[in-house]
């Protein structure tokens, strides 16, 4: 199995490492690797877009019409997971921040989210979350975005207060946090058993 860690820029290296760890542990052979090119993209079996800043990664997954590819990925079943920014990408609907930036959002999940939701005070924190299909997840925030709403096609895995922060609408997850900072990886693993 080939996993495509879209590598603009944030926490590329971290979703490589553990989602190779991932795979080991299920006994799956295959490799987690950095990439930028679409070609080994569409080849890929599965793809990761990380955290970083999402304005600047839309500007690039679009400039390398990697945009297209993830596009058509998630028509052919393959499972896609957005962490944070990448979360945000995958969003069918922003907010005001996202229109001032005219950051172009991939339309993929029926949701709204709502970027650097959880202000200043708290730019980055670690909590534990009960995720649905997953159990109790250490989950760490950094200037993180919230969902604010979902469409019915869309499966809330885990709420923090009022703000929804983990969804899966059937081969995307979708997070509003980052599971590659931590050692546990039994987020990664869901996502690889996601393909079948
Ligand atoms: N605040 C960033 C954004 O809105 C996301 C932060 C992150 O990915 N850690 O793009």
């Amino acid at each position: 199995m080939k996993i495509a860690v879209i590598a603009v820029q944030g926490d590329v290296e971290e979703h490589v490492i553990i989602a190779n760890k991932a795979l080991e542990k299920l006994g799956i052979k295959g490799e987690a690797f950095a990439t930028i090119s679409k070609e080994e993209v569409a080849k890929a079996d599965a793809i990761i877009l990380p955290g970083g800043e999402s304005t600047t990664i839309s500007k690039l997954i679009h400039k390398k019409s990697i945009a297209d590819e993830i596009k058509k990925a998630t028509k052919q079943g393959k499972p896609i997971m957005g962490t944070c920014a990448g979360c945000i990408l995958l969003a069918k609907h922003g907010d005001e921040q996202t229109a001032k930036t005219k950051t172009k959002l991939l339309g993929l999940v029926d949701m709204k989210v709502k970027r650097n939701a959880f202000g200043r005070q708290r730019e980055s924190f670690q909590i534990k979350l009960n995720i649905k299909n997953i159990g109790e997840f250490e989950a760490v925030f950094i200037r993180a975005p919230a969902i604010l709403e979902v469409g019915k096609s869309v499966d809330v895995l885990a709420k923090l207060n009022d703000y929804i922060v983990a969804v899966q609408q059937n081969n995307i997850l979708a997070l509003a946090f980052h599971p590659e900072l931590t050692e546990d990886t039994r987020i990664h693993e869901y996502f690889i058993k996601m393909k079948c």
